[in-house]
């Protein structure tokens, strides 16, 4: 409780001293190094160093070699960088409009329930059909989604950002995916509401690319979706379960 009300006046006393515009890209950037870039860099480092004690872990177990790792750091980095980059251009052009709800009131835990289910679900229907989309057009798949997936499966943490930039715009950060961006627009939901959804869908994003198992027996949804690309095209498996596409074998 104490902690919610500390938390509130912290986020209240930024108003005070920064623009909404500032406050709205530092809150994002804050979240993609939180959900994306630290996790991404702990999995970069243990493939990197390759110890005896991670080897259980991998599955299969063998470590990518230095020249993939490189590959897929360089590019989700970019594309990371160029999502930046590109909300900051926006920021300036759009000044004093935000792209997200960027008030110092915080909204009460009903509100923030109904934003977050309702964010998610419409989120994961977008992305339902915008990825089978991806699968079913030839165009689409050869010049885009494929270069996703030519990484193989589940190489590295951070190759969950490894793919064209109309790929990362679309699925995983524009400074959101866009399939959560018009959601969070259209239902008007606040800015930490949708970050706090977003580090959760881009840490699970890290984990299911990293190429480990916390258990032998647990199958992550995506990466059994890089071994058989016609099942589980939802980020999370509400849609795979409604529309017969889910699988939870490898
Ligand atoms: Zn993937
Ligand atoms: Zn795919």
């Amino acid at each position: 409780m104490n902690f919610f009300f500390d938390f509130q006046l912290a986020w209240r006393s930024l108003f005070h001293e920064y623009d909404p515009s500032l406050i709205e890209w530092t809150t994002v950037c804050a979240s993609q190094l939180v959900g994306f870039l630290v996790p991404g860099l702990v999995f970069f480092i243990v493939d990197l160093l390759q110890p005896a004690w991670a080897r259980p872990w991998r599955k299969p177990a063998q470590f990518p070699t230095y020249l993939k790792l490189w590959k897929m750091v360089r590019c989700s980095t970019r594309n990371m960088l160029t999502g930046w980059v590109l909300h900051g251009v926006y920021l300036w052009w759009a000044y004093p409009r935000t792209l997200f709800v960027v008030e110092s009131r915080l909204p009460t835990w009903k509100e923030a329930a109904g934003q977050y289910i309702g964010v998610f679900l419409l989120g994961e229907g977008l992305f339902y059909v915008s990825h089978k989309m991806m699968h079913e057009n030839r165009w689409l798949y050869l010049k885009i989604h494929s270069i996703h997936h030519g990484t193989g499966v589940a190489p590295t943490g951070m190759s969950v950002w490894y793919g064209h930039i109309v790929d990362h715009f679309m699925f995983n950060g524009l400074p959101l995916a866009l399939v959560t961006l018009v959601p969070a627009i259209v239902l008007q939901a606040h800015i930490l509401v949708v970050e706090a959804l977003s580090m959760l869908a881009l840490l699970s994003g890290v984990v299911s690319h990293s190429g480990y198992y916390y258990r032998d027996k647990t199958v992550y949804d995506h990466w059994a979706h890089h071994e058989n690309s016609s099942k589980n095209l939802g980020a999370y498996a509400v849609m795979d379960v409604l529309f017969n596409s889910y699988t939870a074998s490898r």
